[in-house]
């Protein structure tokens, strides 16, 4: 019969066939994985290739030699719960409600949370196929109906919130004496245990424990980042590894114990890099490596408060709470090899960018709500300018600053006024540090940010304040 008759023109055809059916697989099997590693307080001068005079970080080095690193890179706020907000939405935190006026963040008597109707980045990601990860410190919300599993991740090992707090806070003040005011000089910090804080360990909707072994903690997450993207490697999938240090009480395992020149501080970054070569490892170890996009970044600045328990921001000014630069900036390492350039970039970029950056190389549209996400990929990918221009640096529901190129402006605290006061301008390309005041040389400039300033605001509708909820 004709139909079963071999010929040399049908087998060619089963060959076409049979190339296009693996390019197809090929093209199916390529979408890439995606990690994102994410300290916290972790400051923009804490890894030895930005300059820290002891603190030895060699795979964030060779990350960075081998992948871009960017120097202007920004965190959407100077505290974790916004920034993590801001970083799984694309959206500035006060569109969620997940800015306060009255809050800083949410707290263990917080009821309120990241809202049902965000859509997230695992949820993006979720839609194409991806298997989708947590691990570390969520912080946006610890009652059920906001944990990780409800926003779009598959699995969730960590802790709801900063490893300072617990349901029981008052504890923590009766350590110090019974005053808040020593809350930050308390002996509890210069010798932390784990029991002073009875902070949940939970897996999925489960709490695990409280008190967990807090020095076990960047080595746990490390192991079970390692475990999903092992028992994921046959499908693209989203890891989000956020780590529960440098936050205060500082903790590190055995291993790392008085193992670095910048005493504790520096031993618990220490345990983060291995961490993170632990990571780039299994990547590797596993055939991934050219098919996994890993972006390393903090979510806030140092807080400097705890001296030297705290980071530094290196050149920059300030620290995290701040809108000086050292509160947002932050170190901002992306690694894909064979995919990404190597290069120190200067451009603009940040944390809101990762929803339409990852959009793009995953091959879909960003959602439309992602309103302040930029599409980082043209330059990671092409050596393309950023199209990120501005940033607006917000400081609970009002903007304090906003950049615009290599000019910063700051607003006095009323920039909710009609008409903002600027009260200083930096060049930041010259002056990182924002020690020289440039209003009056660079007055020509003030009138174009208080009218971008303006129409940004014009884009903030009214929300309910999710960290006032209780
Ligand atoms: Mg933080």
């Amino acid at each position: 019969m004709k139909l079963f008759k071999k010929t040399k023109t049908s087998r060619f055809q089963t060959l076409v066939i049979g190339i296009a059916l693996t390019a197809a697989a090929t093209l199916v099997n390529a979408k890439p994985n995606i990690i994102v590693i994410f300290a916290d307080d972790m400051g923009y001068g804490d890894m030895s290739n930005n300059g820290h005079p002891t603190i030895r970080t060699p795979h964030l080095d060779q990350m960075t030699a081998e992948g871009q690193k960017w120097t202007s890179f920004y965190s959407a706020s100077s505290v974790c719960t916004p920034s993590r907000a801001a970083l799984l939405t694309g959206r500035y935190a006060v569109r969620s409600g997940m800015e306060s006026k009255a809050y800083g963040v949410l707290f263990p008597d917080s009821k309120g949370g990241l809202p049902a109707s965000e859509v997230t980045l695992p949820e993006m990601l979720k839609e194409v196929g991806y298997a989708t990860g947590m691990v570390g410190k969520w912080h946006l919300g610890h009652l059920p109906e906001f944990l990780p599993t409800r926003h779009g991740f598959d699995s969730w090992y960590g802790i709801p919130y900063s490893n300072d707090m617990e349901l029981d806070r008052p504890k923590v003040t009766e350590l110090n004496g019974g005053s808040l005011g020593q809350w930050h000089t308390g002996v509890h910090w210069d010798e932390p245990k784990s029991e002073y804080w009875q902070v949940p360990l939970m897996e999925g909707e489960t709490i695990l424990k409280l008190a967990p072994d807090q020095t076990q903690l960047t080595k746990s997450y490390t192991t079970k980042a390692i475990d999903f993207i092992e028992s994921h490697k046959k499908k693209p999938f989203f890891l989000y590894l956020a780590h529960s240090m440098p936050h205060v009480p500082l903790f590190r395992s055995k291993d790392f114990e008085d193992f670095s020149a910048a005493g504790l501080y520096g031993d618990v970054i220490e345990e983060i890099d291995h961490s993170v070569g632990q990571i780039l490892g299994a990547l590797r170890e596993n055939g991934l490596a050219k098919n996994t996009l890993v972006v390393f970044t903090s979510d806030n600045g140092p807080w400097l408060e705890f001296k030297t328990k705290g980071g530094i921001a290196g050149p920059l000014r300030g620290g995290k709470f701040d809108t000086y630069e050292g509160g947002m900036r932050e170190p901002g390492i992306f690694w894909w090899p064979g995919k990404i350039k190597p290069a120190i970039i200067h451009d603009i970029g940040s944390t809101l960018d990762f929803m339409a950056t990852f959009a793009a190389i995953a091959g879909l549209d960003a959602p439309e709500a992602a309103v302040d996400s930029y599409d980082l990929s043209g330059t990671l990918l092409q050596g393309e300018a950023s199209p990120r221009k501005e940033l607006f640096y917000y400081k609970s529901t009002h903007v304090e600053a906003l950049r615009v190129g290599s000019f910063k402006v700051h607003f006095d605290r009323d920039a909710r006024s009609a008409k903002p006061a600027i009260t200083a301008c930096y060049n930041l390309d010259h002056d990182p540090g924002e020690n020289y005041d440039l209003r009056e040389s660079q007055a020509h400039l003030l009138s174009d940010f208080i009218q971008r300033l303006q129409q940004h605001r014009a884009t903030i509708e009214p929300v309910e304040d999710q960290l006032a909820r209780r």
